[in-house]
């Protein structure tokens, strides 16, 4: 099962998201609590790792790396990437390198002048709103963020819904505006967010919504403007010299030289070093043909750059050093709009309740594409048991099944452990 601390009491983004996306896989997750853990993808543990690199930076205040590889080894134990005693030693190469990477992508935050982060917002509690969880009931949604939600909704969730809850990355405050910051760690260098940041009219973001009624329900920010902002920085794979000229290279064009086609490199690359790589690269052609010949034994012209090559070569190294790694997206959200986009995202989660109290089985959304979530390898947690069970009719008595075993093991868990506190 997942190792994290999600309480269904309190409906979460994630859980309107599920909602809306499948009735299975919404039942299984929130309906049943089974949650079946898989390996997490290479941008899921960079993500998970850079996001404590950050925060860990972030509550030092000073900026301090010290503390970032405990932070993340932390992360690595509570996400089950390391076992619960495992020290610095264990951490294996690849491991090793999703924390060289994610401590890499806060670092490029941190030193941003886009991020600029002001004086960090305070909960109701006291705690700095990084990556803190909020929790807000139905009432103080009513009364503090104008959430008024219909009676009928409020029948549903009675008894199985108290509030909603979320976490953003990070709030802070700079004069009358609070911001609300949501990391995004990015494998492309391609760096475009979400949010439609090409002017004129956009989307209400439903993360910003989300947020943004969750604070004022907990009176954070009042009386402030609230900026939802979107940090998008870069966090995959940097080119090496060695990439360039390893035999065979295909990041090496059909002239010998480095490839400047952002699509072919798929990676970053610092200017340093892609220009070091065609300076050894027209170095390397230089001297192999220095032997070449015609097919009538000819010596061929030696081949220097051309003055077309080098214009280039200096274009793009001038493209690389001005190559903004870190991307901000601000959004400005009305609330009266996102009291709307919130109840709209509350209505696919009461709809299933209630489907569920009536002793309907939610469907499922089977999507069949290419990288759809119900044939990506690990797109849906249940997805290895909808798909066996299509056909069968089956479903729900298999992941009630599942859940109820799942409980089972748990409380066994739970007795070997007081025995031996007892023993
Ligand atoms: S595999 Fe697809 S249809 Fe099945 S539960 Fe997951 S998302 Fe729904």
């Amino acid at each position: 099962m997942q190792a994290d601390d999600r309480d269904s009491r309190y409906v979460s983004q994630s859980e309107t998201k599920d909602a809306h996306d499948c009735g299975v896989r919404w039942f299984g997750s929130w309906g049943l609590n089974y949650r079946p853990q898989h390996p997490e993808s290479l941008p899921q543990r960079v993500g998970s790792l850079g996001h404590a690199a950050l925060a860990g930076s972030m509550l030092s205040r000073g900026r301090d790396w010290a503390g970032t590889t405990a932070v993340m080894l932390d992360e690595a134990k509570k996400r089950g990437y390391l076992k619960p005693d495992a020290t610095e030693d264990d951490i294996d190469d690849d491991l090793r390198r999703d924390m060289d990477a994610a401590a890499r992508a806060a670092e490029l935050m941190l030193s941003s002048l886009d991020f600029n982060p002001g004086a960090i917002a305070i909960a109701p509690d006291g705690t700095p709103l990084i990556e803190h969880r909020i929790r807000a009931t139905w009432g103080m949604l009513a009364k503090h963020a104008g959430l008024h939600l219909p009676d009928g909704m409020l029948r549903v969730f009675h008894g199985q819904r108290v509030g909603m809850e979320g976490q953003p990355d990070i709030c802070h405050e700079y004069a009358r505006t609070l911001y609300v910051d949501d990391f995004k760690m990015r494998q492309q260098p391609d760096l475009g967010g979400t949010i439609d940041d090409l002017g004129g009219p956009i989307l209400p973001d439903l993360q910003g919504s989300f947020y943004k009624v969750l604070l004022k329900a907990v009176r954070v920010g009042i009386g402030k403007e609230v900026i939802f902002r979107q940090l998008n920085v870069y966090a995959g794979a940097w080119l090496s010299l060695d990439d360039f000229l390893a035999d065979g290279s295909s990041y090496v064009t059909s002239h010998g030289l480095p490839s400047r086609d952002d699509k072919k490199l798929g990676a970053c690359v610092t200017a340093d070093v892609w220009a070091e790589a065609w300076r050894t690269l027209v170095e390397r052609r230089r001297v192999e043909s220095t032997n070449a010949v015609t097919t009538t034994g000819k010596p061929k012209p030696i081949r220097m750059a051309s003055p077309a090559e080098m214009r280039d070569a200096e274009d793009f190294i001038d493209t690389l050093r001005r190559q903004k790694l870190v991307h901000v997206v601000e959004q400005r959200l009305d609330h009266t709009v996102c009291v709307e986009v919130v109840r709209d995202m509350l209505a696919p989660v009461a709809g299933l309740l209630a489907q569920v109290s009536a002793g309907i089985v939610p469907g499922r959304n089977l999507r069949t594409y290419r990288n759809a979530p119900c044939s990506r390898r690990f797109g849906c947690p249940v997805q290895d048991q909808c798909i066996a069970s299509i056909g069968t009719g089956q479903i729900g008595d298999t992941l009630r099944n599942l859940a109820a075993d799942e409980i089972r093991r748990r409380l066994a868990v739970l007795g070997t452990i007081a025995e031996r506190e007892l023993a």
